[in-house]
């Protein structure tokens, strides 16, 4: 086996639930050419049980799905001891007002809305992947 080049680090892994094809693609390909391993999840439904399966670095979030909605989902995690300290980014397809609150509320630590800034969808995803700064 060859060495493995310098600076070789395991890529994030990031779960994304989604449950329109065309943006679940769309977001997939962003993270997988920015070097990330991407987890497609279409039904909201399998969101929790597929977070525990897959142990994401974190889990993109959309809010509008049938079945159950991103914020209930967002509720979940966050209740959840083993799986709250995965940071949530939430995608909405549209911000009313007040939509904002609601989701940091529910525990949400980013937020970016649609139509998706692709350079903003980045920027926020590695924001969130950060590591903490020491003390
Ligand atoms: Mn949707």
């Amino acid at each position: 086996m060859p060495p493995q080049p310098k600076g070789f680090r395991v890529a994030n892994k990031i779960l994304v639930v989604e449950d329109n094809e065309l943006n679940l693609k769309l977001f997939c390909d962003l993270l997988r050419a920015h070097g990330y391993e991407a987890e497609p999840v279409r039904d909201g439904r399998e969101a929790v049980e597929r977070t525990r399966a897959f142990d994401p670095d974190l889990i993109i979030m959309d809010i509008q799905m049938p079945h159950i909605s991103g914020l209930e989902l967002i509720e979940q995690l966050k209740s959840d001891d083993a799986l709250k300290s995965i940071p949530v980014m939430a995608v909405t397809a549209y911000a009313a007002k007040g939509d904002e609150e609601r989701i940091r509320d529910a525990g949400a630590e980013g937020y970016v809305s649609k139509p998706i800034s692709l350079m903003k969808f980045v920027e926020s995803v590695g924001a969130l992947l950060k590591p903490e700064p020491g003390p």
